[in-house]
């Protein structure tokens, strides 16, 4: 045998295995592999010992080489059997070469499945093992993150609680136990039904509801809870469903956040934004919300009272005693009110020393009427601060209305207008809001706000009323008096917006047109009529005395309608000259110098102030209408004599003497015989249009023809 025959052998062997086996070295490593094997075979089999074995060896090398496809032992066993007997000529003599090929094929197949068996089981075995293995390692995951689960539950700063599907609560962290102050065994014999707060909105138990039915997977809100020393805490608190691998639910888990502090803030601030920190009494912010209130949910036959409270004269006691006593006068005042009232009934400060008191569904006045009285009384008692006593005294306006008739402004506004009239009335008082009355005082206010826009656009207009000579019996002048072509409410007189005019400043303006309108008419009479024009008298209210254009002014008006100022005569009242300030008397003077005459008006109605009869640069004397009143009986011999002493005064003042409101005959022979100058009144004719003048003057109408003017 040449190592040319092994290698063939093995070359052939080698094609037969990589045919049915999946061999991992290289061809050509297996080649080398299989022609040692060759080696090995050969030479056992001819080994003079012949020891079958060494085909069992092979056998195995072969299953240790992973030549085991399923051909790959018979494919084997078929090139041995063939080519062994090719041998028989090299062997030795007595060898049984038939025997030993039977017995070597024998061990080699016997080899190669004995292999091959452990080799399975080897393989079984490590896939045993691995599985073993990958368990372990299942079961350490599971079991580190359920501790780490656990570590989480138990370290949380968050309270967690769980529970099963009915409510039973089966766990809870120590956190959740230190916020209810609950051990764990403690959490676990409660429900959740056990954790209702009787304030609790209905809401949070309908989403409870919904939640372990399944039909949602988690709620939060923010619920108060009451702990087990019976304390209150607010949580935020989220419950979250559990589902099982099914998806049905299987339990609950509920994380409470403590933040009671957050809204014991909250509340802190909200109680500020609500209350006036020296009384503690409901703001003016609280007075709006709850009116919003009350307005806002259904009117049917509701009705609502207010008390506007100002204390009278309360500047006094801060300006003189301190803010310190003030405000422990008006905590008084606070205490007091609130004594006065039910718990439903709120008592508010409105600022400085106002109050209000909201009652709501009253049953009609009598019940605030009643209120007011209470608290008059209560106000009673005087208040002691420091070493004062002090009396406290109080204005207030009650309303008391059906919902369905105002509005919240609209009646805080008629509270605020009838407190003003409790103190018009004498202070220290109450006074019941009265529709008409604030009517006209809200028309007042519309009418004042209008009054100089109305100046502007021309609605005023002036009227003229003859002042007649009593012993001639002739027009002497006019009195100018101002009129409103108001658009919606018709002419209105003087009485319904110079007092207006006058609180508002709009008379400067106001009396500025009189005063041109009047000086332009007279310079139309002086054009018509010449000499025989009439003075014309225009009424000055206080406030324009105080104008310190007044002066220029009037000199303006003038020199714009070349008048003369004696052609002029203005009509003071004795109002307008109280007081010392030197303004007013300087212009007077000023006037006066001029040759303007000045007329003291309504004189009798006021102050009788005589001596200001000398120290005023007067003219003219104007008895008020209530003389001619006082004259109307002939046998009034008091108003005679002092309608006679006063116009001697007068006269030997070097004044002449009006007399106003002459209506009837008896009064106009009256102060003729009284010895007055001039006279006014109905008697001679009301007042009328420039053109009525124009006709007097003319001659065409007669004086006195009441009907004609
Ligand atoms: P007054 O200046 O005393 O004017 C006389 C008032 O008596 C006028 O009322 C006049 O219409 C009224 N009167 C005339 N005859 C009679 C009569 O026979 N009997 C009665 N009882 N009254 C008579 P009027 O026009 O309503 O004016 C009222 C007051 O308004 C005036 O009183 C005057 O103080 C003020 N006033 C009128 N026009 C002006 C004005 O332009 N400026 C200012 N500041 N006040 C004016
Ligand atoms: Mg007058
Ligand atoms: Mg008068």
């Amino acid at each position: 045998m040449t190592h040319a025959d092994y290698e063939a052998f093995a070359q052939r062997w080698t094609e037969a295995i990589v045919g049915s086996s999946y061999v991992s070295m290289g061809r050509r490593a297996l080649a080398k592999h299989l022609l040692d094997l060759t080696y090995q075979l050969v030479e056992g089999f001819l080994a003079a010992e012949f020891d079958p074995s060494v085909g069992r060896e092979v056998g195995v090398a072969m299953v240790a080489g992973h030549f085991t496809g399923t051909g790959t032992l018979k494919e084997t066993l078929a090139l041995i059997a063939e080519w062994l007997p090719g041998l028989l000529a090299s062997a030795p003599p007595g060898v049984d070469v038939t025997g030993r090929v039977a017995q070597l094929v024998g061990s080699l197949a016997a080899g190669y499945a004995s292999a091959l068996r452990e080799r399975s089981l080897d393989e079984q075995d490590a896939i045993y093992r691995a599985g073993l293995r990958a368990r372990r390692q299942a079961e350490q995951a599971l079991a580190a993150s359920e501790a780490k689960f656990r570590a989480m539950f138990t370290e949380a700063k968050l309270g967690i609680g769980i529970g099963d599907l009915k409510g039973n609560i089966t766990d809870a962290n120590p956190a959740l136990q230190q916020m209810f102050g609950y051990s764990r065994e403690e959490f676990t014999q409660l429900n959740v039904s056990a954790m209702v707060h009787p304030e609790d909105a209905e809401s949070v138990w309908e989403v409870y509801v919904e939640l372990v039915r399944g039909e949602r997977d988690h709620f939060r809100t923010e619920k108060r809870f009451t702990t087990r020393d019976g304390g209150e805490i607010w949580t935020d608190l989220t419950v979250s469903l559990v589902r099982d691998e099914g998806g049905e639910p299987a339990y609950q888990v509920a994380l409470l956040e403590d933040v009671s502090e957050r809204r014991r803030m909250q509340e802190r601030l909200q109680y500020q934004a609500y209350h006036d920190p020296l009384t503690a009494l409901a703001n003016r912010q609280m007075v709006t919300e709850r009116l919003e209130q009350i307005f806002a949910g259904p009117a049917s036959r509701r009705r609502v009272g207010l008390c506007f409270l100002d204390l009278d004269g309360f500047k006094v006691v801060n300006d003189s005693l301190g803010h310190h006593v003030g405000d422990q006068l008006l905590k008084t005042v606070a205490s007091r009110l609130t004594s006065c009232c039910g718990p439903e009934q709120l008592v508010a400060r409105m600022g400085g020393d106002e109050f209000l008191i909201i009652v709501e569904d009253t049953a009609g006045e009598a019940d605030m009427a009643a209120l007011a009285d209470k608290i008059l009384s209560a106000m009673a008692a005087p208040v002691r601060v420091d070493d004062h006593s002090l009396t406290v005294r109080t204005s207030i306006g009650v309303v008391e209305r059906p919902v369905a008739d105002t509005n919240p402004a609209d009646l805080i506004q008629a509270a605020d207008i009838t407190m003003y009239q409790a103190k018009a009335g004498g202070k220290a008082r109450y006074a019941m809001f009265d529709q008409n009355r604030n009517d006209s005082e809200v028309a007042s206010f519309t009418l004042s706000a209008t009054m100089l826009a109305a100046v502007a656009s021309g609605e005023f207009f002036v009227v003229y009323q003859p002042l007649v000579g009593l012993v001639e019996g002739a027009l002497r002048g006019v009195e100018a008096l101002v009129r409103w072509r108001h658009p919606t409410l018709g002419v209105l007189g003087p009485e319904r917006f110079i007092g207006l005019a006058e609180e508002s400043g709009a008379i400067v303006q106001l009396g500025h047109w009189v005063l041109a309108r009047a000086c332009e008419q007279a310079r139309a009479w002086r054009n018509a009529f010449g000499d025989a024009a009439p003075l014309v008298s225009v009424n000055l209210a206080p406030r324009q005395l105080h104008e310190p254009s007044l002066v220029a002014d009037v000199t303006k008006i003038l020199a714009d309608n070349e008048l003369e100022p004696s052609s002029l005569q203005l009509e003071l009242t004795e109002q307008s000259l109280m007081g010392d300030e030197a303004g007013p008397l300087s212009a007077l003077t000023k006037l006066h110098g001029m040759g303007v005459r000045m007329a003291l008006d309504d004189f009798g109605d006021g102050y009788w102030n005589l001596p200001d009869l000398r120290r005023l640069p007067l003219r003219e004397l104007k008895l008020a209408g209530s003389f001619a009143a006082g004259l109307q009986s002939p046998c009034n011999l008091v108003d005679q004599r002092i309608v006679r002493a006063l116009v001697d005064l007068a006269h030997a003042l070097d004044l002449t003497v009006t007399a106003e409101g002459i209506e009837t005959l008896t009064q106009c022979e009256s102060f003729q015989a009284l010895g007055c100058d001039t006279g006014q009144g109905a008697w001679f004719g009301l007042p009328g249009t420039p053109e009525l003048i124009d006709a007097l003057l003319l001659g065409a109408v007669p004086l006195g023809n009441r009907e004609a003017l």
